[in-house]
């Protein structure tokens, strides 16, 4: 069976308002958030955007989603988990001050923002889905334990993905650093010899004392790993590595973890793409880059397969090739909505409905 998208044309990103008149139209002809804001708690996913990095989602067009959701009854919480790297995003507090720097305050919003802390065991939860490479996924508890969760997603170009869009904001985006690495990953951290200085941060904060130093330098006993990252995140000189190029695994592994997430939320999930400003890579770099596309528009769904295919098909359209592919040729986008299909997430046939 076919899944309906809605869709509604917006070229102009940088044009605020009238990008939200376009919202406004689509949110109320669609009626996407009705059945599932109607009470309690609903988790707004978003991306706050890395420190030098605008392609994220703007405050102002959460704003109207947020006041959408307290018309239906609902009370919208913006929230993002904490990142795998270093950077603005890598723990809470800091998150929480980059995000009301890139304007994502109550006054702006409309809504407060949360963002779980993962060393805190009370605000984390690991969900068994028993798939082919995760058997159990790590999660940030709000993003499964609220009334609802409305996925806002930023649809871009990306390294690991080709593409990101509700798939990955789900996947990617609700998992702790564990499972952000459990996903980027099947081996432990490797440390890069020569920019490790011996400063034994790593071995302190490792919870299963896989660290050891020798002859000054850090070594992992990966056979203890747990794949935790917090001596990832510790390393004042970034002496510790993680193999980014997993090959497919990583796609895979994400639309795992997305499985868990619609797992405990089945039901009471909508997902938005925003198809503008489509950059090359993910907002997770800390800094801009460049445009691969003419905005497109905004997608709506209740099928996280299908949201994402009709905002592929329909960037691609307008630029007359496979954009994705062009600007990352070693990645295959296709591969996460097809396992995602697979597995049962959602459809890749969709019924385009344009508003
Ligand atoms: S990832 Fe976690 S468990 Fe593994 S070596 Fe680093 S701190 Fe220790
Ligand atoms: S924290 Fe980094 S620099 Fe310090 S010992 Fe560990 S790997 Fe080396």
């Amino acid at each position: 069976m076919k899944s309906k998208v809605y869709f509604i044309r917006s070229d102009k990103a940088d044009d605020l308002q009238s990008v939200n008149k376009r919202l406004h139209l689509l949110l109320e002809n669609s009626g996407i958030l009705s059945p599932v804001a109607k009470s309690g708690r609903v988790v707004v996913k978003v991306h706050f955007g890395e420190e030098g990095n605008t392609g994220y989602v703007r405050p102002e067009h959460l704003r109207l989603i947020c006041d959408k959701i307290s018309a239906c009854g609902g009370m919208p919480v913006l929230s993002d988990a904490n990142t795998l790297y270093r950077g603005r995003r890598l723990n809470s507090a800091d998150h929480l001050k980059l995000a009301y720097e890139h304007g994502f305050t109550r006054e702006v919003c409309g809504a407060e923002v949360v963002i779980p802390d993962d060393t805190r065991k009370e605000e984390t939860v690991s969900v068994e889905i028993n798939r082919q490479f995760i058997k159990e996924a790590k999660l940030a508890r709000i993003f499964v334990e609220s009334d609802a969760l409305v996925a806002v997603s930023h649809f871009k170009g990306h390294t690991l993905t080709g593409f990101g869009g509700a798939l990955k904001n789900l996947g990617m985006g609700c998992a702790t650093r564990e499972g952000k690495l459990a996903q980027h990953c099947d081996l432990a951290p490797v440390v890069r010899v020569e920019e490790c200085i011996g400063c034994g941060e790593c071995k302190r904060i490792c919870p299963v004392s896989a660290i050891s130093l020798r002859d000054g330098k850090s070594v992992i006993d990966a056979s203890k790993c747990i794949g935790c990252a917090s001596c990832v995140a510790a390393c004042p000189t970034f002496a510790m590595f993680i193999d980014l190029h997993a090959g497919d695994k990583v796609k895979y592994k994400m639309v795992e973890y997305a499985s868990a997430v619609l797992k405990k939320m089945g039901g009471k999930i909508a997902f938005i793409n925003f198809a503008l400003k489509i950059n090359k890579e993910c907002d997770c770099w800390g800094m801009e880059n460049p445009r691969i596309a003419p905005d497109v528009g905004i997608f709506a769904s209740y099928d996280p397969v299908s949201v994402d295919k009709a905002s592929l098909d329909m960037v691609n359209k307008i630029c007359g090739k496979d954009i994705f592919k062009d600007t990352h040729p070693d990645q295959d986008g296709m591969k996460q909505l097809e396992y995602a299909e697979e597995i049962g997430l959602g459809n890749l046939d969709y019924d385009l409905v344009e508003l």
